[in-house]
């Protein structure tokens, strides 16, 4: 099979591969392709809970959230498509302990016009008639949060991606690179394709790619749990997106369609080796566990069903924090990986910078406080909360 080139080789089609094709094609990138080794959105992305919240202690965080929410927010507009986005606020509920940290986080968003609030029990209750607070030391509200769904906005950059003239070949595994001087190799059962730039954002199957060329990143994957649960009477799709600090999973829930509430968790998850042998099988004491942190910050909840359950794999650098920008040492090699439980609602400004870093163009914002060598000099971002995705 002869040998296919590219200028910008994009290996994943999950929401970064699709959303980095887009904005590389934006800004005027000529012969972009992007493999995919399944089908659009296989792997994490298709499980995530896509809520896009800025309550960020991270400056960079911070900034790259809010601008993104803004693009979430008026997606039709700025980029094309619809990917189901649904404002409902947030409400962050925490210990004594994180007063502190969660007001100097309010005064932040503040700074980048996000409204917020430090809310009585009985405020909370009047936008969340279901919580109960009597475990709680502070409770803080933004009403610009939402969630969006995580096929419809991969799908959206992938067709405005095509639109700009992008080649995406699903069904086309990268399964081996070779780096060279002035263009890089990959290997797969379609024949080669040769670039001098290759971008890695196959998620938590980046490092297999990367072994092939003697590179690895600091990630590890875990597996994560999601549930639905369902009582009597319907949870209010306004009902805003609650984070819960008190508990040890740092779980978070939302209204799902139908009448349910997704349940997340932003912990460590199960560490597991390889991805591919995640099943959606979710354990009965997973369920017991969050039924019990559910039925005690919503008490209507002690009679709950499960309606649903599944998994899906985080990969998580050492400090939770994306691993974005220039490979070192490999001219024409970038990567994007490690969002650690939280990519998706950086997606539109992280994807949108990388494309212009690649293209040798300023970024808009800044993605230096990612960059790929922190680890080594030790210069990790820290979070006010500790580790975790939300940071
Ligand atoms: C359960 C769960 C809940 C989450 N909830 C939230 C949330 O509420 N808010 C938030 O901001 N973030 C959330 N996240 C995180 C967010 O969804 C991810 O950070 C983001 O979707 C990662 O996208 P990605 O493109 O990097 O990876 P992926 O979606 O995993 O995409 C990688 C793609 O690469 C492909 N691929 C793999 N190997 C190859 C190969 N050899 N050749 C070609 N293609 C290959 C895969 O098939 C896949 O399609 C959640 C994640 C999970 C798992």
């Amino acid at each position: 099979m002869p040998t296919q080139t590219a200028d910008y080789l994009i290996l994943g089609g999950g929401l970064y591969g699709a959303a980095i094709a887009y904005n590389l094609a934006r800004h005027g990138a000529q012969n972009v392709v992007m493999l995919e080794r399944k089908e659009l959105c296989a792997g994490g992305t298709a499980k995530s809970c896509a809520i896009v919240r800025t309550h960020y202690s991270i400056t960079a965080n911070l900034v790259h959230a809010v601008e993104s929410l803004k693009i979430f927010a008026d997606f039709d507009e700025q980029v094309g498509g619809d990917v189901g986005w649904q404002r409902t606020g947030y409400l962050i509920v925490g210990p004594e302990a994180h007063r502190q940290p969660m007001e100097a986080v309010f005064r932040a968003q503040n700074a980048h016009g996000i409204d917020t609030a430090v809310l009585t029990p009985a405020e909370a209750r009047e936008i969340h008639p279901l919580l109960s607070f009597h475990d709680v030391g502070v409770i803080g509200y933004d009403s610009f949060t939402g969630y969006a769904d995580p096929h419809l906005t991969t799908t959206a950059y992938a067709r405005r991606a095509r639109d700009l003239g992008v080649t995406i070949r699903t069904h086309t595994p990268a399964t081996g690179l070779r780096l060279g001087h002035r263009t890089h190799t990959v290997h797969t059962p379609a024949g080669d394709f040769q670039a001098a730039h290759v971008i890695l954002a196959a998620g938590p199957w980046t490092n297999a790619l990367a072994a092939a060329a003697g590179l690895e990143f600091p990630y590890e994957t875990s597996r994560h749990k999601v549930i639905t649960l369902k009582i009597a009477r319907a949870y209010e799709p306004h009902w805003p997106i609650v984070k819960d600090l008190t508990t040890p999973d740092k779980i978070y829930f939302r209204p799902e369609t139908g009448g349910v509430v997704l349940v997340g968790t932003g912990d460590h998850g199960d560490p597991i080796a390889d991805a591919d042998t995640l099943t959606d099988h979710v354990d009965m004491a997973h369920v017991e566990r969050i039924d019990r942190l559910i039925t005690n910050r919503m008490p209507a909840f002690v009679e709950a069903e499960c309606t649903a359950g599944w998994t899906g794999p985080y990969d998580i650098t050492p400090d939770w924090n994306p691993l974005l920008g220039p490979v070192p040492g490999v001219a024409g090699l970038f990567v994007a990986v490690g969002f650690s439980g939280h990519g998706f609602k950086l997606a539109p400004t992280l994807s949108d910078a990388l494309a212009q870093t690649i293209l040798g163009q300023t970024p808009a914002l800044s993605i230096a406080a990612y960059a790929a060598d922190r680890f080594a000099r030790g210069q990790l971002l820290r979070g006010a909360y500790g580790i975790g995705s939300i940071s």
